[in-house]
């Protein structure tokens, strides 16, 4: 690596640097927390493109979009080339990209709308509602059950009936309708041009299949594909990295499986490890230098995983000199004295100056930290939750966006109910009537110029619905509204424009009518508004929209990617802490039922057990200089009244004199 002055051999370990420089092929880093894995790609991105591949042919996949976003920005700072045009982001982000360039090869239309979680629920019920399957038979799952059978189906590349035995054998009978279920909403999503989360992964993957021509084309794109937590890959996307890179393409891959967390989900810890015999002749580098965290609290991490009898034994050895502080074990007597404890001590480190972004709080479950969140509201601490409360999901937001997703996607009949249903005077049956009526006018098409339906304009069609009388004024508001949204010629107008005119044309009254707190919607919807100003077009925007809602816990909300908060506290479930550090870290109700949670402690299975073990040794290995193990020693349960707390097993099974105990007896507010 001439040239430009990147000083790899001081950036980086040996290891870590013969990865980075490694010759083309397959090549997999397999190493623990905190060894620089992340920056070994971050540094490999940097070398190729220093060795004159072109950013265009590159592909960086990653755990969360702003993973990527800040690893080019890393690499920008190295390296004085245009990293905007490399490809990077999730699964399901390239995934959507590539079904927007191709997806009319799968009978998708233009401006296909992404269902978030919430969406699919909703689809899935009027699916069940509609399939005839008796639903109130006992024992049949409801369709939010039916909902995860499939989508581990998808994501397992297994048919429906082998997640039904492996996980769900009790539904063994219903098998029939399940199916049926099935089949009913995958028609459906295609009718309305809908494709959920899943889709995103699945319907690349048939592209690619199906089409030769894309395959080739690129597999000639994407010159070099780069991985991060590749532990937590599942079948379907390791089949898309494997079509995206063929036998003779560059691919690299780096991982931990001691960190592997998302088996729930369907990852298969067995990408990583099976890497080599999938691969012959792929390189396979090892780092066991930990650069992140300080020797006290690696060792304690070390230990508990080594409770872990299925684990490959890493000893981690730490590169940081000892601070001579043991990792905390707070004992506390109920969670009103752990949230007073976590903010005071907030408060005294960053009076000693660690900047409030340099500290997390960190739980196993979101409603764990509503304590949390009281206390530091209460004492001005500012902070961000990386999990939980989902800015795009919220109801207002949801509204307004729905109005942006019909104009672009007339045939979605899910945003169209949504929209609908807003206007008083309109329920569900005729809700209904109108959608049928609207699907009978014709095949009402939207291209990006806009709808083109026999020269008529979108509020004339729209116009031609018949509504309840009682709703027919704001239904005409409505419809103009929408039609705003297409402006004069039929194209769709910026998204931060098509916000404006939803709020003034209608939103505004509706919200007032329908929730108390309307002003501090206003400003989400304003936030919403500014935040879209980053985005060329209305497609693409609400593209991000529903990526950044995402999946479950994991990909979720990202308030703070709306609200950019200068220096604040971060709070998060362990999942979506995965590949992120701090300089303190709070891990806060360490009780057997809370972590492990209870479905595990009750479930009793040993591999359940230890996928458990394994969040807890991601939540230990975040931390770089400080970790507090936090308890409350007495729970209050509105039923129960107050309940005692067992400590958890994970913090139990650990050697006491690798902790300090911090006795803390009834702590005052
Ligand atoms: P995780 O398993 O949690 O994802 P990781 O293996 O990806 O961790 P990184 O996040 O890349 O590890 O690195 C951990 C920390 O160590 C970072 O702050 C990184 O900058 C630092 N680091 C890694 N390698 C080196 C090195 N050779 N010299 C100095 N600092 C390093
Ligand atoms: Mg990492």
């Amino acid at each position: 690596p001439q040239g430009t002055g990147i000083d790899f051999k001081a950036e980086l370990n040996e290891q870590q640097f013969l990865a980075v420089t490694s010759p083309p092929g397959k090549s997999l880093v397999i190493a623990g927390a905190g060894s620089g894995k992340t920056r070994t790609l971050t540094f490999r991105v940097a070398y190729l493109l220093q060795n004159g591949i072109a950013p265009e042919n590159i592909l960086l996949l990653t755990f969360t979009n702003k993973a990527a976003r800040e690893m080019l920005e890393r690499v920008q700072s190295l390296l004085p080339v245009e990293t905007r045009r490399l490809w990077g982001g999730t699964f399901h982000s390239i995934g959507n990209r590539l079904l927007r360039l191709h997806g009319e090869r799968l009978g998708l239309r233009q401006g296909f709308s992404i269902m978030d979680r919430e969406d699919q629920k909703d689809l899935m019920e009027t699916v069940v509602g509609s399939s005839g399957v008796d639903v109130t038979s006992y024992r049949f799952p409801k369709s939010e059950v039916i909902g995860d059978i499939c989508s581990l189906a998808d994501n397992m590349l297994v048919s429906v009936e082998e997640v039904v035995k492996e996980k769900y054998d009790w539904f063994e009978p219903v098998m029939e309708g399940i199916n049926k279920v099935r089949d009913a909403y995958v028609a459906k999503k295609l009718e309305t041009n809908n494709v959920d989360f899943d889709d995103l992964l699945a319907l690349t993957v048939k592209l690619l299949e199906e089409n030769e021509d894309l395959l080739e084309r690129y597999r000639r794109v994407f010159q070099f594909v780069l991985v991060d937590e590749y532990q937590d890959t599942n079948a379907l996307q390791c089949r898309m990295i494997d079509l995206l890179t063929g036998e003779k393409g560059n691919l690299m891959v780096v991982g931990d499986d001691a960190q592997s967390i998302y088996s729930w989900r369907g990852a298969d810890v067995n990408n990583i490890l099976r890497f080599g015999e999938r691969h012959a002749g792929a390189r396979i580098y090892k780092i066991e230098t930990n650069y992140r965290s300080v020797p006290e609290v690696l060792e304690l991490a070390n230990e508990s995983i080594n409770h872990n009898a299925g684990q490959f034994r890493k000893a981690l050895v730490s590169a940081r000199e000892g601070r001579g502080m043991l990792p905390g074990l707070v004992k506390v007597d109920n969670p009103d004295a752990q949230a007073s404890f976590v903010a005071q001590r907030i408060l005294e480190l960053h009076e000693e100056g660690v900047p409030l972004a340099e500290m997390a709080v960190i739980y196993r479950a979101h409603f764990h930290s509503l304590n949390i969140q009281l206390e530091l509201t209460n004492r001005g601490i500012p902070f961000v939750i990386t999990s939980g409360l989902r800015f795009f999901e919220q109801a207002h937001v949801k509204d307004v966006s729905a109005f942006m997703k019909f104009a672009i996607n007339p045939r979605d009949e899910v945003s169209f109910m949504r929209m609908v249903r807003l206007v008083p005077g309109i329920g569900g049956t005729s809700a209904m009537k109108m959608w049928s009526a609207w699907v009978g006018m014709g095949d009402v098409t939207s291209t990006s110029k806009g709808i083109v339906m026999d020269g008529e304009g979108f509020a004339e069609l729209l116009l031609k619905l018949k509504v309840p009388k009682k709703a027919q004024k704001v239904w005409e508001q409505t419809a103009w509204t929408l039609d705003e949204l297409l402006g004069k010629d039929g194209v769709p107008v910026l998204p931060g424009r098509m916000i404006r005119s939803v709020v003034e044309g209608v939103y505004e009254d509706y919200m007032k009518a329908k929730f108390k707190n309307a002003d501090q919607r206003g400003q989400d919807i304003e936030q919403l508004e500014e935040y879209s100003g980053r985005f060329e077009s209305t497609e693409e925007f609400l593209s991000q929209l529903a990526l950044l809602s995402g999946l479950d816990t994991d990909e979720s909300p990202k308030q703070a990617e709306v609200k950019e908060v200068e220096d604040a506290v971060t709070l998060t479930t362990v999942h979506q802490a995965k590949g992120l550090e701090w300089h303190a870290v709070f891990a806060i109700w360490l009780a057997d039922g809370m972590f492990p949670n209870s479905r595990v402690v009750d479930s009793g299975g040993l591999e359940a057990i230890e996928e458990e073990r394994r969040v807890f040794f991601v939540t230990l290995t975040r931390a770089k200089d400080e970790l507090y193990l936090l308890c409350p020693m007495v729970n209050f349960q509105a039923r129960d009244g107050n309940i005692m707390v067992r400590l958890s097993r994970f913090v139990e099974e650990l050697p006491e004199e690798l902790m300090e105990v911090w006795n803390v007896r009834s702590f005052s507010s």
